[in-house]
């Protein structure tokens, strides 16, 4: 059996997601969905069209994939083209939606979706990746990553690669965040073990801004039409225990990254708790990014930092290495990450050692993410391990320099800051360049 959906759209389609539904008998065992869309990329334009395909049975979510490249979809029980779920083919109304991620200014483009149905007996193996086996560490120091890709949406490389370089690079966690679906996390979370944590997690890459939604296994809807609508979409993942987190709020924007740069006036925080103030390599965007979450701390927003090397493939040879969360944890597991996280127990690195602590008057030691009770001094102590020459320590407060040294021999440092007037403060490390290379979390005075 076979259904073609055809149409032509404009640039005034962008950024919109157009459903077509059709009815699925009984006993079908196999779909094929086929999207073309011509022109792909329109001669003389300098960015390709960028359309994905997202499907839903009668049930729910079925899959999508963030991938110009292949835009065929095959599905049955036992197997899914990346970025699908695999699973029955259940009978009644499924919806397959384009989403229209950027079609540029052109005459016209024309759309065609094929669907095929076939009721011919399969025989497959039903995948079942069972978790693997982890045994949480207790409270400790521990380094990972937040925001990573894999073939099931833009990226290059399989899950098994992904988890390989994580461990390659002795992370002790790694999150998959793939674009707008969740069907890599059950394969990622089979090739976990004692030595490194698989934290599920999805990216709602939605046309005015990315955040990650942490913790997950389900797929979230992304598609928020404005700012409203997307402050609900984060507060329903906050309140199902998960992590939201507004990534490189500051990168490019359209047309070059379609939608990568956050414009949801409403949530300039609003209801998020953690911004990913360090994205890939250190980058002006980044720079803007950091500037930007000053400025939130400055409005009186208590707003954790975190870094993603939001990865693709495997990185380039002497390729700059992007940061990783270092995190006080009181066990190594997925809540356990998490919570640190949420209360600020982290500092973000691509090298060097860091720590902050403070005390009061009375002596109450602070961490970062704590805060320190106002007193006439805070007293605030920085350790730093394995920075290079060159490298300057700078202690931030309120968003201000307040002072900068080389690191030198010195591995740490004291102050004495004026407990009336102080908000917050944290240290950055940068090389001779001004790059960043290490930054603390906050502590905050209250
Ligand atoms: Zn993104
Ligand atoms: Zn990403």
């Amino acid at each position: 059996m076979r259904l073609v959906f055809a149409d032509t759209l404009t640039h005034e389609d962008a950024k919109r997601n157009i459903a077509h539904t059709f009815q699925v008998p009984p006993a079908i065992t196999r779909l094929r969905i086929e999207l073309t869309h011509e022109p792909h990329h329109a001669t003389g334009a300098e960015y390709p069209n960028q359309i994905s395909l997202s499907l839903f049975d009668p049930d729910g979510f079925r899959g999508a994939r963030h991938n110009n490249r292949d835009q065929t979809v095959l599905l049955s029980g036992g197997s899914a083209t990346p970025g699908y779920l695999p699973g029955e083919i259940v009978e009644g109304t499924w919806t397959v939606v384009l989403d229209t991620h950027r079609i540029v200014p052109q005459d016209q483009l024309a759309y065609r979706i094929t669907v095929n149905m076939d009721s011919d007996p399969i025989e497959e193996p039903t995948p079942r990746f069972e978790p693997g086996p982890i045994v949480p560490r207790g409270p400790g120091w521990y380094r990972g990553d937040l925001h990573g890709h894999t073939l099931h949406s833009d990226g290059s490389w399989d899950v098994p690669q992904f988890v390989r370089h994580a461990r390659d690079n002795g992370l002790d966690f790694v999150t998959l965040t793939d674009h707008n679906t969740v069907s890599g996390l059950a394969e990622l979370d089979s090739l976990r073990g004692d030595d490194l944590l698989t934290i599920g997690g999805m990216e709602l890459t939605t046309y005015y801004g990315h955040a990650l939604a942490l913790g997950t296994r389900e797929w979230h809807e992304w598609r928020a039409g404005d700012g409203q609508a997307m402050a609900e979409i984060a507060r329903s993942i906050l309140e199902k225990g998960l992590l939201f987190v507004v990534v490189h709020p500051r990168s490019p924007g359209d047309p070059a990254c379609t939608g990568c740069r956050w414009e949801f006036d409403e949530i300039m925080p609003g209801p998020a708790p953690a911004v990913e103030v360090w994205n890939g390599a250190w980058h002006q965007y980044n720079e803007d990014g950091l500037q930007l979450y000053y400025r939130w701390l400055n409005e009186g927003h208590r707003l954790v930092a975190t870094a993603g090397s939001d990865i693709h493939r495997p990185p380039a040879p002497g390729a700059p290495s992007p940061a990783a969360n270092v995190v006080y944890a009181e066990e190594l597991s997925e809540s356990g990450v998490l919570d640190a996280i949420r209360q600020g127990r982290l500092y973000l690195s691509s090298g060097p050692d860091l720590r902050l602590t403070a005390a009061d008057d009375s002596g109450t030691v602070a961490m970062m993410g704590d805060s320190v009770a106002r007193s006439e001094s805070i007293y605030v102590h920085a350790e730093w391990r394995n920075t290079e020459s060159g490298d300057s320590l700078r202690l931030i407060v309120d968003g201000t320099p307040y002072e900068e040294r080389d690191v030198g021999e010195a591995h740490d440092d004291s102050w004495t800051l004026a407990g009336d007037s102080t908000r917050w403060f944290l240290v950055e490390v940068r090389d001779a360049d001004g790059a960043l290379r290490a930054i603390t979390n906050p502590i905050f005075v209250e």
